[in-house]
């Protein structure tokens, strides 16, 4: 399904009114038909500016919760990013029209599978999605200039810091499960981390091991 012109412009107005205004980040969005990412019964709400359920009990994030991350990520177009929950696949597609290259990992299988043919099926030639436990990062691929956490962590991993490269951004959801997180980016220099909080948000856990 593909948004009308009217849908779309609603989908952009409630990305800016939330605090999306980037214009990249924007425009990559834009790009980005979430439709394709949802099936089933939640496909009619695709465009609506909320958490939809997909397969294996997880979720696609709201789209301004999506925007707001990648916002702060500052994508820069030489970055190679790392994002850890792949889910449906919507926001490595996002990273991919501002990134040189997007490495995503999932858990589930079947959300890799989903989320690859997805991709593929758009043409974007830059993104590898891998089934793997993504608290471990990615450290045959590391350092990252980027960082992306879909999921909450209860504390900002160590080992994710540690694949960040000198000057490197990730953002993350931290905070207990099922309970208020908050949202983190954490910028790491050559002998710091600094930590910024930017607003409340609920996601799935990060969860240990393959399911
Ligand atoms: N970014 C996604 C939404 C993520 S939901 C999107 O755009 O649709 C969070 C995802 O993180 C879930 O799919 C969950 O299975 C995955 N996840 C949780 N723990 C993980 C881990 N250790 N490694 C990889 N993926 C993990």
């Amino acid at each position: 399904m593909t948004p009308t012109a009217e849908t779309q412009m609603q989908f952009l107005y409630a990305l800016r009114s939330n605090g999306v205004t980037d214009a990249l980040v924007l425009a990559a969005m834009e790009k980005v038909d979430r439709g394709l990412f949802v099936q089933g019964l939640f496909a009619a709400r695709a465009y609506e500016d909320r958490p939809l359920a997909i397969p294996c009990g997880q979720t696609i994030s709201q789209p301004s919760i999506v925007g707001l991350m990648t916002q702060a990520l500052e994508v820069q177009p030489r970055n190679k990013v790392l994002e850890i929950g792949t889910g449906s696949g919507y926001q490595a597609a996002i990273l991919s029209y501002l990134a040189r290259r997007v490495y995503t990992v999932e858990r589930h299988r079947d959300l890799a599978r989903t989320a690859r043919l997805i991709i593929d099926g758009m043409g974007l030639v830059n993104v590898t999605v891998m089934t793997s436990d993504g608290s471990l990062g990615l450290p045959d691929q590391a350092p990252f200039d980027r960082i992306l956490l879909t999921a909450a962590a209860e504390d900002p991993p160590a080992n994710l810091l540690a694949q960040l490269s000198d000057g490197g951004i990730m953002v993350l959801p931290v905070g207990q499960s099922g309970a208020v997180q908050t949202l983190i980016k954490a910028q790491k220099t050559a002998d710091s981390i600094e930590y910024t909080e930017l607003c409340e948000v609920r996601f799935v856990p990060l969860v240990e091991g393959l399911a």
